[in-house]
């Protein structure tokens, strides 16, 4: 069959033993040594009829450069458009980084929102080429969209494995385009070791991070050429997983280098997280690569602990003279924030990694302001988001009421970010008790905003609480326990106030509970039963008022703050009344019944104030 024999133009040979392999045997590993296969040309023979003039002229895109990549069968190309993105000259950043010229190749604007459909076009069309029933590919989240993606446009099932915790938009993507999907309670490496068993076993076709895929990815270089003006960079940044990406751009530099269209080479720069940066080190120290056991990092994209084309890329990087390094979690949440405000370029982590590195870099003297830079930024940050939140304002919520937002203008309230350090288990921010006057600078100095006394006096009150708990308070505490404070100060009359409530549980029966209220300024105790201990607080609380207001509780929330010891419960309520006024409130506390109570209680008081009118 004349696809099943290798065309004149290319081959494939072992990136370490150089021995020939042919596709039809293998296209992902050598069978000899198991190390990356390279797909190789005969450009003499392409540039038989490899036409400038197009190349020159016609419209940007993926499929423009068909000539260089390794199809036998160009009648069913797989393709959705790819490539042609936009190369933005980022003239705020140069400023602000003292660099003479910094662009940006936003890679988040292909199809699926990465660079890896420029892979997909030629992979998917392999799979095609060489009579693929069914595909399998281990991903840390992009590639499993992308390659899901143009499965579904080539016809072809396939079973996508990730790691656990894969982030939501690329989930979302991948089960959208109809992948059959299994998720893995491990790291990326033991996905891929997965989809080789399967590909071995079932005959399945394995998409991922080989030679054909890279020939694909070869085209960023191509166009960052062309947008230039027919001319290569200084510098290439390029953040950094397997390498096969940063190593697809080397080659594409390489080949329009060989047919004229360039007449410079870049220097390569390999970028990684500082906590996953097996290359950076091999690079950095010339030694032998040595992989991460559990890599763990936000830049999700670039989570890998054994990069497979490590070896390609080294040489690259020695090749183009370039050099390798990295920055941390913290700072590539920063750097995602930065570019997105003043660039309005929004990446994911991963890609933001690049930029967070170059200020590095360029912090250390490594790279020269008067270079001419391109951060290759890999993929869009809506992939994403809950990284991105991490680091941005968790926006307050009101009622329609232009006081109480003149009241958080007032206070810069929209500033307050939850915290991200304070997340993870060291960030004890209050750990003994406090005066109002020493927590209001605290509060001052944490969130940037200046609460009235009274809230400060309301925000002691709950931080004692806590204390007497024998909990300490991370900086996420506070800004609840702020927050709180703000929207308490709303309402004139309160019609309920939670004074006091007892529980009892025992084996065999069911748990009991009796809650003491002013309601209306009268104290009433009542005692009910509950399915679980909060439940039975709820249902007692639920009587006092019973034919004061005909509500519902509608929805109950429990969130857990931090994972460590001094973890804190935010539950939310939501209580709707016969005249389908809602109100959802939230209570926090280191003790699950303590915050329904508070939730419970600010709830019914908003929701009491709205059924009679006196809220908006
Ligand atoms: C896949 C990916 C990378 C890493 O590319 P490699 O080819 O694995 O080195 C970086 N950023 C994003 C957004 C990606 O999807
Ligand atoms: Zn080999």
């Amino acid at each position: 069959m004349k696809t099943q024999t290798l065309s004149d133009e290319y081959w494939l040979a072992c990136s370490s033993c150089k021995k020939t392999v042919v596709e039809t045997q293998s296209y992902t590993t050598c069978p000899w040594c198991q190390q990356s296969l390279e797909v190789k040309y005969d450009y003499e023979r392409i540039a038989e009829h490899f036409n400038v003039h197009v190349m020159k002229t016609a419209p940007m895109a993926a499929t423009k450069y068909l000539d260089l990549y390794p199809l036998a069968n160009l009648r069913r190309v797989v393709s959705l458009n790819e490539g042609g993105t936009p190369l933005y000259r980022a003239r705020k950043l140069e400023k602000q980084l003292g660099l003479k010229r910094l662009w940006i190749k936003f890679e988040g604007s292909n199809p699926t929102g990465g660079f890896k459909d420029r892979g997909s076009l030629v992979e998917l069309t392999k799979a095609l080429e060489l009579g693929a029933k069914t595909v399998t590919c281990a991903s840390t989240g992009n590639m499993a969209a992308s390659v899901s993606a143009y499965a579904a446009v080539a016809g072809l099932p396939c079973y996508i494995i990730v790691p656990e915790g894969t982030p939501l938009g690329k989930m979302a993507q991948t089960l959208a385009f109809g992948s059959r999907v299994v998720q893995v309670r491990g790291t990326y490496d033991d996905a891929v070791e997965l989809t080789t068993g399967l590909s071995r076993m079932d005959g399945f076709f394995l998409a991922g991070d080989y030679a054909f895929r890279l020939e694909g990815q070869k085209s960023q270089s191509f166009e960052v050429v062309e947008q230039l003006g027919w001319r290569s960079p200084d510098l290439v940044m390029v953040p950094v997983g397997n390498g096969t990406n940063a190593s697809a751009i080397w080659k594409g530099f390489k080949e329009f280098e060989w047919f004229g269209l360039t007449d410079s080479l870049p220097k390569m720069v390999a970028v990684q997280p500082e906590n996953v940066a097996p290359i950076v080190k091999a690079f950095n120290q010339n030694e032998p690569l040595e992989p991460v056991v559990k890599p763990q990092t936000v830049a999700g994209a670039v989570c890998v602990g054994n990069p497979s084309d490590a070896h390609k890329l080294l040489a690259a990087l020695r090749e183009s003279g370039g050099s390798a390094a990295t920055a941390s979690d913290h700072e590539i949440l920063e750097a995602q924030k930065w570019l997105a405000k003043t660039e309005a370029v929004f990446v994911e982590p991963a890609a933001a990694l690049n930029l967070a590195t170059l200020k590095n870099m360029l912090d250390a003297g490594q790279v020269d302001g008067s270079e001419e830079v391109v951060l290759v930024m890999t993929g869009t940050g809506l992939k994403d988001p809950t990284s991105a939140l991490k680091v941005l304002p968790s926006p307050p919520s009101v009622e329609p009421d232009l006081a109480e937002v003149q009241k958080l203008l007032d206070y810069n309230y929209y500033k307050i970010c939850a915290d991200y350090n304070g997340s993870q288990s060291k960030g004890a921010l209050i750990t003994q008790a406090l005066f109002e006057d020493q927590l209001l600078a605290l509060i001052q100095s944490e969130f940037d905003v200046s609460p009235s006394k009274a809230d400060v006096a309301f925000c002691v009150g709950e931080v004692n609480g806590f204390l007497e708990k024998g909990k300490h308070l991370t900086k996420n505490d506070l800004k609840l326990i702020v927050e709180e404070a703000l929207q308490r100060g709303r309402l004139e009359y309160r019609a309920l106030d939670i004074l006091d409530f007892t529980v009892k549980t025992a084996k065999t029966q069911k748990p009991e509970a009796t809650a003491k209220v002013r309601v209306h300024g009268k104290e009433v105790e009542k005692t009910a039963q509950g399915v679980g201990p909060v439940d039975a607080v709820i249902n007692a609380v639920k009587k006092t008022v019973e034919g004061e207001l005909a509500f519902e509780l509608v929805d109950y929330k429990v969130a857990i703050n931090t994972k460590n010891t001094d973890a804190t419960v935010d539950v939310r309520i939501t209580l709707e009344d016969e005249k389908r006024n809602k109100v959802t409130t939230m209570g926090t506390s280191p003790d699950i019944i303590v915050a329904s109570i508070k939730a419970f209680q600010d709830g019914y008081n908003i929701l009491y104030a709205k059924n009679q009118g006196f809220s908006k």
